[in-house]
């Protein structure tokens, strides 16, 4: 380990990593490698997590090319300095925030949808101009050892190494050094990663997870409403971290919602789930078990079959869940939709706030100010109103949790940001000494004064206040040559 890690460092010293040319050309070599190994990569999904051809495509290929082809694309603007506004102490010099790379970043994925959550912020770290350590989930093993492969056939092998392994490996990697870590995962391991980190204090960006609630409001198309929900809900069966993890309703609307949730799955899946081409598998028996468990003592308003040999799991509703039940303590991490009513969105509101603050949160209603609301008196990582999931597909928006759920986020230009440091650079020239008198001693309160004046003038943008500005400056600069 302590091997992987040096050498990705001598390699990030020898300066390489840094021109843009060269992330580009890595960038366009990753775009090519998971063009001609597409084969390759779907069917480790499909050992992995039976993911489906056209689904594995769309869930892990199609986004990580949209976000090749956009980091490719807008690189040269986002790594330029970035001029930013001045004041009259500074109107006569260059100041900018250069974006550079961080270092040596460590990247550690999660099982669930195991290649883009290594590949994507991949992409990031290497735009910023880092060297990254890759560390796959070893829960989906045969991705694990794809990448593993794969990677450094196409990538600069000493700066972009793979370490695969489970726990033992994880933790000796994480007694290492490295300038920024990412991390997805559960909770309780984000912890441990944060531990490890704080030693060196090293930053880190935590992807974690959670319960994301659903509130459906009386004034909805149900219809529409349940086939969004239920997809997002049962793709990967049920794992996924923005997955929609329980539903708020009041209790009028229950069965209804039930009923629509029923013919989308019928919809979707057709009569025969299992032999549907179109729905997952849990990924081994640990988390079977665990899911399974979760029903115990529940109202199973649809679904509850199972088969522990495959890993099966029907597409499952609970109804009239207590709050206080099992069910509504951990992440469900599987497809189990359990419906709690409320009788109000107040008490929605109040629900939400009384736990963690979830990865995500998704609210249903015709009434936009409703939706807004419930926006304005929660917090979430992310949100989308009237649907679910869709607001990780669109790049501009930050990806990433809070309190409980993360720390940091990423996804196109801020990925590119996580994986940079934000340095101020401001460069005088030597002339006009004269100006500085303000601030050397000895002071009296007239420097104090004009120091005031100067710092604390705003003007409004534009040529005017561009020209009074100038024309201050002029006038400052005379009068500390007189005065002092
Ligand atoms: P996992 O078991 O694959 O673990 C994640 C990584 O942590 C693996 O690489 C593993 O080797 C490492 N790890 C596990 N235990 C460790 C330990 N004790 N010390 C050091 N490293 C250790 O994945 P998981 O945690 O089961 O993933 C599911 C969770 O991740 C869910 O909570 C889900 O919501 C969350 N998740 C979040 C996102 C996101 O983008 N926010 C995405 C996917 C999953």
């Amino acid at each position: 380990m302590e091997k992987v890690v040096a050498r990705a460092r001598a390699a990030f010293n020898s300066g390489r990593s840094r021109p843009l040319e060269f992330r580009i050309q890595q960038l366009k070599a990753l775009e090519r490698m998971v063009k001609e190994k597409e084969k390759e990569i779907l069917a480790a999904l499909h050992a992995d997590l039976h993911k489906g051809g056209p689904n594995a495509y769309s869930h892990e290929i199609l986004g990580l090319l949209a976000e090749l082809a956009l980091v490719m694309e807008k690189l040269p603007s986002w790594a330029a300095p970035q001029p930013v506004k001045k004041n009259l102490m500074t109107m006569r010099d260059e100041a900018y925030i250069n974006f550079e790379p961080l270092g040596v970043v460590l990247i550690i994925g999660a099982w669930n949808y195991p290649f883009v959550l290594i590949m994507q912020p991949l992409i990031g770290a290497i735009a910023a101009g880092n060297a990254v350590v890759v560390k796959p989930s070893e829960v989906s093993e045969n991705t694990a050892k794809l990448v593993a492969e794969l990677l450094p056939q196409y990538l600069d092998r000493e700066l972009y190494p793979v370490v695969t392994g489970g726990v033992p490996e994880t933790t000796e990697l994480l007694t290492q050094r490295f300038d920024h870590i990412l991390y997805t995962g559960n909770t309780a391991v984000g912890k441990i990663v944060m531990a490890a980190a704080a030693k060196h204090l090293t930053p880190v960006t935590l992807e974690l997870g959670g319960k994301s609630p659903c509130y459906i409001d009386k004034d909805c198309d149900l219809a529409v409403a349940c086939r969004r929900i239920t997809w997002g809900k049962y793709m990967n069966c049920g794992q996924t971290c923005i997955a929609p993890d329980y539903i708020l309703c009041e209790p009028s609307i229950q069965s209804q919602v039930v009923e629509n949730i029923k013919a989308t799955l019928q919809e979707f899946y057709g009569e025969d789930v299992k032999s549907s081409p179109d729905y997952e598998r849990i990924v081994n028996k640990r988390h079977f078990k665990r899911v399974m468990g979760l029903l115990e003592g529940q109202k199973i308003a649809h679904g509850g079959e199972s088969d522990e040999a495959s890993c099966f799991i029907a597409p499952t509703i609970l109804t009239d869940v207590s709050p206080d039940s099992k069910v509504m303590e951990e992440e469900i991490f599987g497809p189990v939709l359990p419906i709690v009513t409320v009788k109000s969105v107040e008490e929605a509101i109040e629900f939400i706030n009384r736990r963690e603050k979830p990865l995500a949160l998704y609210v249903f209603s015709n009434n936009k100010k409703l939706i807004k609301r419930v926006i304005s008196e929660t917090s979430s990582g992310g949100v989308t109103g009237n649907d679910v999931i869709m607001h990780f597909f669109l790049s501009t928006l930050p990806f990433g949790g809070v309190g409980h759920s993360g720390m940091g986020a990423y996804h196109g230009k801020h990925s590119f940001e996580t994986f940079s440091h934000r340095r101020a650079c401001l460069i005088k020239d030597l002339k006009m000494e004269s100006t500085n008198k303000m601030r050397y001693p000895p002071v009296s309160q007239k420097k104090v004064d004009w120091t005031k004046f100067v710092l604390l003038k705003r003007f409004n943008r534009g040529r005017i206040g561009l020209a009074v500005l100038a024309l201050l400056g002029v006038v400052a600069a005379v009068m500390m040559k007189v005065v002092y």
